[in-house]
């Protein structure tokens, strides 16, 4: 059946920003269903945000590019602003001044074609430098602290060895070598950590979630009642999450699973080990801290459902931050 198809196609008027380009839509006939949706323009390979400290002259970051094509779109449809959530806090972008901006805080943004990108001393992705992020990657590989799919995978640069960063930084904190070659553990992986390869959604490896339900095999007496309802209500998704200096973290979906699994068994607290540290967590209090022997500072907790995100300033996971995320 012959349809009308909309073929999308670009010229540069430079007229705008210096950069900007006119649309234009060509009506063509073609062999497609009529039913076929127009294609969008793959914009966000060719040309790439920016952002750095005023003049960029220390260099600059690529946008994460889960913010990319939204950043572009804005742009492209006119619009005077976007916003999104970077690391937790809210960022306005603003088109006119080319200035991305959270208080008093400010930055230059600059919108390059992909091939001119290195012209532009860009040092990395999302506060991330390509070099430390190097090799880094969400894989299935199993941990060998853990025995687990990897969460959070941390590679350590000197030997190539990667674990789970929960699970690396334990050694870290018990100032253990790493465990495969005895190499050091530098410190620059756990001094604020940034990445941008990290995905937020991941998931507690099975096996672990399988343990821990032996853990709970017997369900107890109290499990009938209300935990029945909180069972329906835990089929939507769900994460823990804990207050580190104004800002939240989810925990290792580790931790957060036994957390869940105690939460639904109605229990009024449970101990987990966090980086070696024990800890204790109070569902009443809906607070974490350490015990008598550890004076890990007391944190807020939260159980929140995921579609509540955006109502908290998250910026990863247990201590890294990554999430950048489009608002408006
Ligand atoms: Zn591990
Ligand atoms: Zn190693």
């Amino acid at each position: 059946m012959a349809g009308l198809e909309l073929e999308y196609q670009t010229n540069y008027s430079g007229k705008q920003h210096g950069y900007a380009e006119t649309s234009i839509w060509l009506a063509t006939v073609t062999m497609a269903p009529s039913t076929r949706r127009v294609k969008r323009p793959d914009v966000p390979d060719r040309f790439v945000w920016l952002y750095g400290n005023p003049k960029m002259r220390d260099g600059c970051y690529e946008y994460h590019p889960a913010v990319q094509s939204h950043i572009e779109e804005a742009y492209l449809n006119d619009k005077d602003k976007c916003m999104i959530n970077f690391h937790g806090e809210k960022r306005t972008l603003s088109f006119d001044s080319m200035s991305d901006s959270s208080g008093s805080d400010k930055r230059q943004i600059k919108r390059v074609h992909s091939t001119k990108l290195h012209m532009s001393k860009c040092k990395g992705i999302s506060g991330a430098s390509y070099v430390s992020t190097k090799g880094y990657q969400q894989t299935d590989e199993k941990c060998n602290i853990c025995f687990h799919k990897q969460m959070v995978p941390t590679r350590i640069p000197a030997c190539g060895h990667s674990f789970c960063y929960t699970c690396i930084k334990t050694n870290f904190k018990k100032r253990l070598p790493c465990p495969m070659c005895r190499g050091d553990l530098p410190i620059s992986l756990f001094v604020n950590p940034i990445r941008y390869d990290v995905d937020f959604d991941v998931e507690c490896p099975e096996e672990f979630a399988e343990d821990c339900s032996a853990m709970f095999k017997k369900p107890d007496n109290e499990e009938v009642g209300e935990s029945s309802s909180k069972r329906k209500e835990s089929k939507l998704r769900h994460y823990w999450i804990y207050e580190a200096r104004g800002f939240w973290y989810r925990y290792d979906p580790k931790h957060e699973k036994y957390l869940e699994e105690h939460f639904l068994r109605n229990k009024p607290s449970c101990t987990l080990f966090i980086c070696g540290i024990k800890m204790q967590v109070d569902f009443k209090k809906h607070t974490q801290k350490g015990d008598e022997w550890n004076a890990a500072r007391e944190r807020k907790i939260k159980r929140i459902a995921a579609s509540d995100m955006h109502k908290f300033k998250i910026r990863g996971i247990a201590g890294v931050s990554f999430l950048v995320q489009p608002i408006s």
